[in-house]
This record gives C-alpha cells, structure tokens and sequence, in this order.
C-alpha cells in the first residue's frame, strides 16, 4: 500500500504530519507529500487514519 497526496487539494493544515509523521511530511511549499514507499505495515492504520481525517480527502492510499 502506498499514499498519495493530492497537492491541488493539500491546504497544508498538517493534519497528517501530525497524525502519522512516517509516512507524512511538509515540503517546501507547505505542502503534504507521502514516502514513495511501501507504508510500513505498523503505520497503516496511522495513515488510514490521517487520510480520513483530511479535511479535503487529498490523501489516497492503495
Ligand atoms: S491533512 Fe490533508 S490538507 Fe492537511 S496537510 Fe495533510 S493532505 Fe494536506
């Protein structure tokens, strides 16, 4: 599984970051962007749940 972030709907609020900081971070532009990574399996839930508490639902993970 692996997460995407939409930055054309990312407003940066850093929900994400906060919520699962391994997978999560802010870019230059204040901007939230995924490890390309595989998403650790002790992580999955942290970043499921951070994308569905992103207020504009940019976050995909499949
Ligand atoms: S929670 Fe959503 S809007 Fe907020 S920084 Fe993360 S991807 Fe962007």
């Amino acid at each position: 599984m692996r997460a995407q972030v939409d930055e054309s709907l990312c407003i940066g609020c850093a929900m994400c970051v906060s919520m699962c900081d391994s997978v999560f971070s802010m870019n230059d532009e204040g901007i939230s962007e995924a490890i390309t990574a595989d998403i650790a399996d002790d992580v999955l839930a942290d970043a499921e749940e951070a994308r569905d508490c992103c207020p504009v639902d940019a976050i995909v993970i499949e």
